[in-house]
């Protein structure tokens, strides 16, 4: 499977299983900051150079919208203040989600995927 392929299938997930829409190339996110997920619109932002690089973000990402409606939405829990704690449910969600779509990631290549996030 290709890195665009695999895209497809994360994007599709979001769209039918979570209901996130999403949108590449948004260049109007911080210059540091590669994915955005903005919950009240419904909406994952994402602004990588490569392919490969828009995977592993918009898994992460992902993994935000997966613990905010599978997780505190759906037991009617706010999301923690502390922002480690959420980016650690992202972290274990987005390869999670990795895992259930079968994608071409390994253990390894998650692992050293993580690089500035939001
Ligand atoms: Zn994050």
């Amino acid at each position: 499977m290709t890195y665009s392929e695999q895209i497809n299938l994360v994007e599709n997930y979001l769209k039918n299983e979570l209901n996130f829409k999403v949108e590449f190339f948004a260049n109007d996110l911080p210059e540091d900051i590669s994915g955005r997920t903005i919950y009240n619109e419904e909406l994952i932002k994402i602004n990588e150079p490569t392919a490969e690089e828009a995977l592993f973000t918009l898994l992460h990402e992902a993994g935000h919208a997966y613990s905010y409606r599978k997780y505190f939405t759906k037991l009617g829990l706010s999301q923690p203040d502390d922002v480690s704690k959420r980016e650690t449910y992202a972290y274990l969600y987005g390869y999670g989600i990795a895992k259930m779509l079968k994608l071409n990631i390994t253990k390894e290549m998650w692992i050293n995927s993580e690089k500035q996030y939001d």
